[in-house]
């Protein structure tokens, strides 16, 4: 019964999205549009995560504010990982670190280009599927929503290592030692290795 009027919610609120394409939606008339269903969040959230439809918050778009919502593209989008288990989006996140492995934000951290954004990860292709590339976990990579939908302008390229070193090299002892601290933090297994080696 939940499930039904779930169901229900839900294609109420599709509906309601797709006819209001790239329109900034809030909060009160998406809960109507849903028909006032209590988890109309969840409903929403399903939209975006289970059918791949292109829903931004404020967490994607600095001019978004908390509540609003705008679907971007009535068409909804293989980027968002539809097709992928729950368990393969965890083993990839898990491996990655929850660490976007384009620009190195972490999940739930203010994003590093846009410290007003809360960073959200999603499955990425590492070769894209319009490339031939599959939705197998080798193909998989952790990718924020600012990488994901297309900020590349934003990404900086990696630097080199040996660029990388120089510039630790130069660094003061103090900031050094910061760096120092985040990796291990980042890398508490490999320290772990890496100190007990003879
Ligand atoms: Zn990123």
């Amino acid at each position: 019964m939940a499930a039904e009027r779930g169901k229900g919610a839900r294609a109420k609120l599709r509906a309601y999205f797709l006819a209001n394409v790239g329109r900034v939606l809030e909060s009160d008339e998406l809960r109507n549009a849903s028909g006032n269903a209590s988890e109309w969040g969840r409903r929403v959230r399903e939209l975006r995560n289970e059918e791949g439809y292109q829903i931004l918050t404020h967490n994607d778009r600095s001019n978004l504010k908390p509540g609003q919502y705008v679907l971007l593209d009535p068409k909804p989008t293989p980027a968002f990982a539809r097709g992928i288990s729950k368990e393969t989006r965890a083993l990839v996140l898990d491996r990655n670190g929850f660490t976007c492995q384009k620009c190195g934000a972490v999940a739930g951290e203010p994003h590093p280009f846009d410290p007003t954004r809360k960073t959200r990860l999603q499955i990425g292709h590492i070769i894209d599927k319009s490339m031939g590339g599959s939705d197998s976990p080798t193909n998989l990579r952790a990718e924020c929503s600012v990488c994901n939908e297309g900020g590349k302008n934003l990404t900086l390229d990696r630097p080199s290592l040996q660029k990388l070193l120089i510039q630790v090299r130069r660094a003061t002892g103090g900031d050094q030692v910061e760096v120092l601290r985040w990796l291990i933090q980042k890398f508490r297994e490999q320290t772990a290795a890496i100190l007990t080696e003879k």
